[in-house]
């Protein structure tokens, strides 16, 4: 080799690779001047292979750089500036940048090799051989984890990504120690700044560790901290989680509607129910994800469906104002066991309500007025009650079971006055009313409003 050359041979050396200089190329362009020239490259001292222009290597040399990590590129580096490039005298030359990747790849095995990298997040979190042998030790781990939870879905909770790229030999690592490498728990510790009104037991709930390892790690025996004071807290974590969820099904029910319809036909005062409401049921089908630990870290509604609707209570009312006039007093019935008028051998001066059941049931004051009387009679009355009502009417109540209000009480119509009975002379419980006009009884009937239906 002549001087010259070997003057080359040092520029070379010297434009370290990735990206030689352009320099370079137009004095090698015209060193070999009308010559069948060409550029080798060159690793432990053996050929690796030739090119005819320095443009060719370049593009193979691209093609490995993009597919390495900044830090793989740094760690690769000192290595594979040593492959070297040198001007010869050639016959042949490869002219495809992708053959000349391959060439240096295979020639290179001590710098760098094919394999695949572990992605979590964009981040490199390990290497191994290839996607299919990650994949298989993947499963293998989740495997594991299923025979432990029978009952679970399980899966790794980060989003892996794998690609394939160039890396140092020393960072591809077998499926074995990958495995524990991003499964083992290893304990991380970081210093923690305490705020205002927090204890041991609330730091240890935040970070979920026991007090005992706050405690020993700061060398602390009492409950309290600090405020604005640095605790080492030492958490246990691994690369990679295992997630653990389960549907599960609830049900539940859908409370019903009350609707109101109106009845024209119907007095005010009322009302009937003509739909009893009946409860609907729902199901809802939650997804609940847990940790390695079985705690509960979320639940999310996947589905619902309705399984039975709701049935609305509807209750009927009356519109229509309540005429003038009596209330019928025994809202539980209707049925006079007795009319006003001629009864063996005397008069009859009110009328008899009464049936099966109405033994306790309300009294109502038939209008507006003031309790006159309410008391035992020594008449054959019992408990009784007289009203007066405003002009010539006055009404009486007899032989009531009890008597909720007393003379001088101001009644409202429809108020309840006390409770059917049998006291006084009486053979069952039943109510005896009268309707009086300036204290005298007349026929309650024709007072009384003629209101059909009025049940409660
Ligand atoms: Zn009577």
């Amino acid at each position: 080799m002549s001087s010259d050359t070997q003057k080359l041979k040092k520029v070379v050396k010297n434009s370290i690779l990735p990206v030689l200089s352009c320099t370079f190329f137009l004095a090698t362009v015209s060193y070999f001047n009308n010559q069948n020239y060409g550029l080798a490259l060159e690793y432990n001292g053996e050929q690796i292979a030739t090119v005819s222009r320095e443009e060719i290597y370049e593009k193979a040399n691209h093609m490995i750089m993009d597919q390495l990590t900044p830090d793989e590129k740094s760690k690769v580096e000192s290595k594979y500036s040593q492959i070297k490039i040198v001007p010869i005298n050639a016959e042949e030359c490869c002219e495809s940048p992708s053959e000349i990747k391959n060439k240096i790849i295979e020639n290179s095995q001590d710098i760098f090799v094919e394999a695949c990298g572990v992605y979590v997040d964009d981040k490199l979190i390990g290497v191994g051989k290839n996607e299919e042998s990650l994949k298989s030790m993947l499963e293998g781990a989740i495997e594991k984890q299923r025979e432990l939870n029978p009952d679970k879905i399980v899966n790794i909770a980060e989003k892996i990504e794998f690609k394939k790229g160039f890396f140092a030999p020393e960072d591809v690592k077998s499926s074995e120690e990958l495995r524990n490498y991003f499964f083992d728990e290893t304990e991380k510790e970081f210093k923690y700044l305490t705020s205002k009104n927090e204890t041991i037991a609330s730091i240890a709930k935040k970070f979920d560790i026991s007090e005992e390892i706050i405690k020993n790690k700061n060398n602390i025996d009492k409950e309290t901290v600090a405020p604005y004071d640095v605790l080492k807290i030492t958490l246990r974590e691994s690369i990679l989680h295992f997630e653990f969820s389960k549907t599960v099904e609830e049900e539940m029910e859908i409370p019903f509607e009350t609707e109101e319809k109106q009845n024209d036909s119907q007095y005010k005062s009322w009302s009937e129910v003509i739909q009893e409401g009946k409860n609907g049921k729902e199901i809802f089908i939650y997804e609940i994800k847990y940790d390695v630990n079985g705690k509960e870290l979320s639940k999310t509604e996947l589905n619902h469906a309705v399984i039975s609707e709701p049935v609305a209570k509807i209750i009927e009312k009356g519109t229509k104002e309540e005429p003038e006039g009596f209330l019928w007093p025994v809202p539980y019935t209707r049925n006079i066991t007795s009319p006003f008028g001629p009864r063996w051998g005397t008069i009859h001066k009110g009328i008899d309500i009464a049936e099966a059941g109405v033994l306790g049931t309300d009294i109502v004051a038939a209008d507006d007025g003031v309790v006159q009387k309410a008391s035992y009679g020594s008449t054959g009355y019992g408990n009784h009650i007289v009203i007066k009502h405003e002009g010539v009417y006055s009404t009486l109540y007899a032989h009531c079971k009890e008597l909720s209000v007393k003379a001088g009480d101001k009644i409202k119509k429809g108020q309840v006055i006390a409770k059917v009975g049998s006291t006084g002379d009486s053979t069952g419980p039943h109510l005896h009313f009268e309707i009086r006009i300036n204290g005298q009884q007349v026929d309650p009937q024709e007072y009384l409003q003629k209101i059909k239906n009025r049940h409660h």
